[in-house]
């Protein structure tokens, strides 16, 4: 026995004892960073995320892979897997770069997980800092990704496709993009919603986008509903309410207060627009003067005032946090597959319209008063 033993240990020491010394370049993994600077992601992306972006993919060097092989072990299947990497990434740029060659527009493009990012301003300013445009696509790549990911924390879904947002120089470009890729030439902001859905836009001075903050904000308002559309299960006439619910709650979620409007009608006045929303409904409801929730759902949106539109935000509002938000993303599965306001409030929640206007009530009055 103590001699079987020892012989398996001898057994075990000689593999041991065998094994190849390692490649003292690369330490056995076949792989070696690269060490030029032109896929410097410092420089052009400014971001931690994952992503494709055309600035560091079309580097010379190594095709942004940031990492070459060894040539000093020359391992075939390292330098197979790294052309199939390759050849994938040229594929994208090369898909990139033909809508700067069929637009005529020079632009940066930044692709994350669920979202991409065209961007043609050449420089952008935040705050005191002027960024490039590569830069200012990552931060907007960044920003729209970071919206997809609270979408998917509240409502459990994201679009199976990727969502993609056009920022413009100028309402000509916009034209461009919009003829080319969204079935018209639209020199407005401009949604074209879908699986894979568009929005286009430019920086306006007249609306306040020239500003960062305000820009990024009507981005998060109109990606928002791309990501409702495209989401689940895509109605080309789905709950206007809710839309426009959803995207309100976005903007407040990231800015405090809401000031993008869909209307047909946008250049409609009334003391709701930009006004302090809670208050305005905390004087409502306190004096038993609300609007209740089953009035809104056969509303168009071109039917909806700025009230309306206060209102819709705080039923999404109350329908994510009054009742109990685990399960919003059930209430959110079943109004998309029903489209039915009614039927989504009772099969989920349990509630008629009068007892979820009453439960509603309670929490508005207590969260907005209490501010
Ligand atoms: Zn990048
Ligand atoms: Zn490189
Ligand atoms: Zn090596
Ligand atoms: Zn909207």
């Amino acid at each position: 026995m103590t001699r079987l033993l020892l012989m398996v240990l001898s057994l075990s020491f000689c593999a041991l004892g065998q094994a190849p010394s390692k490649c003292s370049k690369c330490q056995g993994t076949g792989l070696i960073a690269c060490t030029s600077k032109d896929h410097d992601t410092k420089k052009h992306c400014g971001i931690s995320r994952p992503h494709l972006c055309d600035a560091v993919l079309g580097a010379k060097c190594c095709g942004g892979l940031q990492k070459i092989a060894c040539a000093n072990c020359n391992r075939l299947d390292i330098a197979e897997e790294l052309d199939r990497e390759r050849i994938t990434r040229e594929s994208w740029l090369a898909t990139q770069r033909k809508y700067d060659t069929d637009t005529r527009i020079q632009m940066s493009h930044v692709q994350t997980d669920n979202m991409i990012v065209h961007w043609s301003p050449l420089t952008w300013k935040v705050g005191e800092t002027i960024l490039s445009r590569s830069r200012a696509a990552h931060l907007y790549a960044d920003r729209v990704e970071h919206l997809a990911e609270k979408f998917k924390k509240v409502t459990g879904v994201l679009p199976t496709q990727r969502q993609s947002v056009w920022i413009m120089k100028a309402p000509a470009e916009e034209g461009v993009v919009t003829l080319l890729y969204m079935g018209g030439g639209y020199t407005n902001p401009f949604k074209q919603l879908g699986q894979t859905g568009n929005f286009a836009t430019w920086p306006n001075r007249q609306t306040g986008t020239t500003e960062d903050e305000f820009m990024h904000q009507h981005v998060i308002h109109n990606t928002t509903h791309l990501l409702v559309e495209a989401g689940h299960n895509f109605r080309l006439e789905f709950s206007p309410w809710f839309v426009e619910g959803l995207a309100h709650w976005m903007e407040i979620e990231y800015f405090g207060e809401a000031r993008n409007y869909c209307f047909q009608e946008i250049n409609v006045k009334g003391p709701w627009e930009n006004a302090d929303w809670p208050k305005k409904l905390f004087g409502e409801i306190s004096g038993g003067k609300d609007l209740p929730l089953s009035g809104m759902y056969g509303k168009k949106m071109d039917q909806m005032s700025h009230r309306d539109t206060a209102y819709n935000w705080s039923f999404v509002d109350g329908l994510i946090r009054s009742i109990d938000e685990a399960k919003f993303p059930d209430y959110y599965r079943t109004l998309k597959s029903t489209n039915d306001g009614q039927a989504a409030l009772d099969q989920v929640f349990g509630l008629s319209s009068t007892s979820f206007q009453e439960r509603w009530r309670a929490w508005a009055l207590k969260r907005y008063g209490a501010r």
